[in-house]
């Protein structure tokens, strides 16, 4: 290491009396999208689940800091951040119980490849595999898919580092196990995970395009059993849908699918989603079959995902609501359109995790990857959430919303049961922050 290097890296060290590293976190630490810089004091990057712990017992409060994709503060702190990015292996393989075991701060991309080359899959995929397995799962993070639930609907069982430094693990015989999943960073910091594994499987992608809205009135159900998982894509203009992505499992020998769908018609070549943007940080379509770990997600591992610049916020509704929805949505779009990069619609199965917007209903998810325009985009959120309020709308965990506090709260039946369990685990409040003290603990 050059001389000059050496005491740029030993100036950002904080020696702090253990043998752990505390960085000086003020040097600009940031989240993927830069529009949050994060106001942590220090933060740590603990190797192993014993320096975790050091850390742990070391610090008076903190948050477990993932990929840092989200977009709001969920995983900020003025205290000290504790990066699982070094946190990330995969533990083992039980092909008898079929489930992987490893490390929270993994990538899904990284594990995808390593249990897709010992012949095996999870379930689903967000539209990037960029994302830590924990941070993911901690905001329920999701897909599309008509029959499969979020990302963290795999999770078999959990095992969380409470701020007293002692292991819990939560599995499927305990009833809080459905609370501690989707865990918004409030319980502790999530160490190992199992996940449910499939025999690995090929996908194909086919885009079309132009697809009239009026198509999807009595026809939801059909458009997302098209294949195994199916998003849209609209910038609201002339009530269209850009266009329409099926994901369809390979069974047998490849079929294309037909040249045209409800008036939309296939795709002659490959696209991104954002309409100006190349497709080449897009996995491949054509029909092309691919592992499923290079083909659920939108976005291919090595590359940017999305636009890069830009802020989001996603919206679920339940799925019976989805084309009132969508009207609803549409009378907005002389607002929306000028500051939006693209809307995504997706769906996501019922399940039983307490803080998933998914919890016993099936829904359907409005995405807005928006520009960079804070002051504009914070100016129309409220707008697309009165919008959406007649049909009892509840917001991504990570990414940017408005709704009010007692409003988000009332949404979720098993609400205070979560409440109870995060001050369970965390009594003297070590991993509260801004964004838990205001929407869960208020
Ligand atoms: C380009 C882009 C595309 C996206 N696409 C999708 C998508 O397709 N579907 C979707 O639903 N979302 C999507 N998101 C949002 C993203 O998946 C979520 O914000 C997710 O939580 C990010 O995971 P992370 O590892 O970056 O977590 P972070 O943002 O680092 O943290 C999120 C939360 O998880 C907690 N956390 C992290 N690790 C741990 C741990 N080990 N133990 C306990 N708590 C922990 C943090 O404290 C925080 O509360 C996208 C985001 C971006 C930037």
């Amino acid at each position: 290491m050059k001389r000059i290097e050496f005491i740029k890296s030993s100036a950002l060290l904080a020696f702090s009396g253990s043998l752990l590293n505390f960085q000086k976190a003020d040097t600009g630490l940031t989240n993927w999208a830069g529009n949050l810089r994060y106001h942590a004091k220090q933060v740590v990057y603990p190797t192993t689940v014993d320096e975790l712990r050091k850390a742990v017992l070391e610090i008076k409060q903190g948050k477990a800091l993932g990929s840092k994709h989200s977009f709001n503060t969920v995983a900020d702190t003025t205290e000290t951040l504790i990066s699982t990015s070094k946190l990330n292996k995969v533990i083992s393989l039980d092909t008898v119980k079929g489930l992987v075991w490893a490390e929270g701060g993994i990538k899904y991309g990284d594990l995808g490849l390593w249990i897709d080359q010992r012949g095996y899959a999870i379930h689903n995929l967000a539209s990037l595999p960029h994302i830590s397995v924990a941070g993911a799962c901690a905001t329920a993070t999701h897909g599309s898919g008509g029959t499969t639930g979020n990302l963290s609907t795999a999770v078999e069982a959990i095992e969380i580092m409470k701020a007293d430094g002692t292991l819990m693990m939560f599995d499927k015989s305990n009833p809080k196990f459905y609370g501690a999943v989707v865990n918004i960073g409030a319980l502790g910091i999530v160490t190992k995970v199992a996940l449910k594994v499939y025999p690995r499987f090929e996908v194909t992608q086919e885009v079309y395009e132009n697809l009239p809205m009026s198509a999807l009135k009595g026809n939801i159900d059909t458009i997302f059993g098209l294949g195994y998982s199916v998003s849209m894509f609209t910038h609201w203009l002339d009530q269209n849908i850009n266009q329409l992505w099926v994901k369809k499992k390979v069974e047998g020998t490849f079929k294309p699918g037909p040249k045209t769908i409800l008036g939309a018609t296939a795709a002659t070549t490959n696209l991104h989603p954002i309409k100006l943007n190349s497709p080449i940080n897009c996995t491949d379509q054509m029909g092309v079959p691919g592992p499923w770990y290079e083909r659920l997600p939108h976005f291919k591992m090595g590359f940017t995902p999305s636009n890069g610049a830009e802020l989001q916020s996603e919206f679920f509704v339940p799925r019976k609501h989805a084309y009132e929805a969508l009207l609803a949505l549409e009378k907005l779009h002389p607002e929306v359109s000028p500051i939006l990069f693209v809307t995504e619609i997706r769906s996501i199965a019922a399940d039983e995790l307490w803080l998933s917007p998914a919890y016993k209903q099936d829904v359907i998810a409005f995405h807005f990857t928006w520009k960079p325009e804070t002051e504009k985009v914070m100016a129309v959120l409220p707008k697309v959430e009165a919008a959406l309020k007649p049909f009892n709308y509840m917001p991504h965990w990570g990414k940017i919303f408005t709704i009010a506090p007692a409003d988000l709260q009332s949404r979720y039946p098993k609400f205070k049961d979560f409440v109870a369990l995060a001050k369970e685990m965390d009594p003297a409040g070590k991993w509260k922050n801004g964004f838990l003290e205001r929407n869960i603990y208020s």
